[in-house]
């Protein structure tokens, strides 16, 4: 018998959601014309490029296909993902790697700093995958990179877009402590779709997360952010807004939903500016101190600008009330 060696076929590509390989296509629908964004490739994009390559980082920019990439590139301005590019949920509405992560990278942090230094950045955004595998949900390596900017860059103010950390007792605190100048934690959408889109999360955790923040540091900012066109009713988004300001939340988010692929979450409607006009005037009525609501809206869209205007707020209200 002759034992042939296949040595010409490619090798199997791992699918990037393994989890959803089998569920029924989605069709995408065609975007409105408001929702036009610029296309990728300044000289700035490119740079910016080479400095997260050269340090061998990981951008959520690049990881969940966001659509402003051509715009925030070009200004210098990437969010971080640390801890890998694998993530142990898979919701389903996110384009990031699912499977099992790597060990996590003891460099990593400081190599967010270097190219945080490089990019002369004011304000750095810092994010992550899901680490349901680790003891901490990841708070420590969040605490460390904090630890490495403010090193390299004191000046610069640093944004944590964090997980839940799977409610691993102590995390928050861990992370809170290390003191990020502002700590975002997504709810991503309303509770009756946590099942189908955030299968793996808890909304009233979420909630309880961004409140334990300002209990351990009421002058730390907080934000949060969701998504709509998923399905939700209007009526829940303005309870989800009051739940946030029971938590004392200060800024909200409110971007459309896109669909990375056919295997994600369908749209199920796109709203129109007029409607995210209408939730951000809401928004400010029930009291937040800042509100960007919009089809392009994302978490860390103009982050820098925000956290000035989040800053000016907070000094205009305290002066009002001396
Ligand atoms: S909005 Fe955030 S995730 Fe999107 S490109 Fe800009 S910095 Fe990156």
């Amino acid at each position: 018998m002759v034992t042939v060696l296949d040595t010409v076929s490619p090798k199997p590509v791992k699918p990037r959601h393994p989890e959803k390989a089998h569920r029924p296509d989605n069709p995408i629908l065609r975007k409105p014309e408001w929702i036009r964004v610029k296309a990728p490739g300044s000289p700035v994009y490119n740079e910016t490029a080479k400095i997260v390559r050269d340090n061998g980082l990981v951008t959520v920019c690049e990881e969940a296909g966001c659509p402003n990439i051509g715009e925030c590139w070009s200004k210098k301005h990437a969010t971080f993902m640390i801890m890998g590019e694998v993530c142990t949920r898979a919701c389903a509405f996110c384009n990031v790697r699912t499977g099992l992560p790597d060990a996590l990278d003891g460099d990593e942090p400081e190599r967010v700093a270097e190219a945080t230094k490089k990019l002369g950045l004011e304000h750095v955004v810092i994010t992550s995958v899901d680490r349901d595998d680790l003891d901490d949900g990841g708070a420590r390596h969040f605490a460390n990179v904090i630890a490495a900017i403010r090193n390299t860059s004191p000046k610069t103010t640093i944004e944590v877009l964090t997980p839940d950390f799977l409610r691993k007792p102590g995390a928050v605190e861990i992370v809170v402590e290390a003191q990020p100048d502002v700590f975002n934690h997504n709810l991503e959408t309303v509770p009756s779709l946590y099942l189908t889109v955030r299968p793996g999360a808890r909304y009233f955790h979420s909630i309880r997360l961004l409140q334990r923040v300002k209990e351990l540091d009421p002058a730390m900012f907080t934000k949060s952010g969701i998504m709509v066109g998923l399905g939700e009713e209007r009526n829940e988004v303005l309870q989800l807004m009051d739940d946030l300001r029971v938590a004392d939340v200060d800024f909200l988010t409110i971007g459309q939903y896109l669909q990375p692929t056919r295997k994600h979450h369908k749209v199920d409607r796109f709203v129109p500016p007029e409607e995210f006009k209408s939730y951000e005037t809401i928004a400010y009525a029930k009291g937040f101190s800042l509100v960007s609501a919009s089809p392009l809206t994302r978490s860390s869209h103009h982050a820098g600008d925000d956290f000035a205007k989040l800053r000016a707020a907070r000094e205009k209200a305290l002066g009002a009330s001396r």
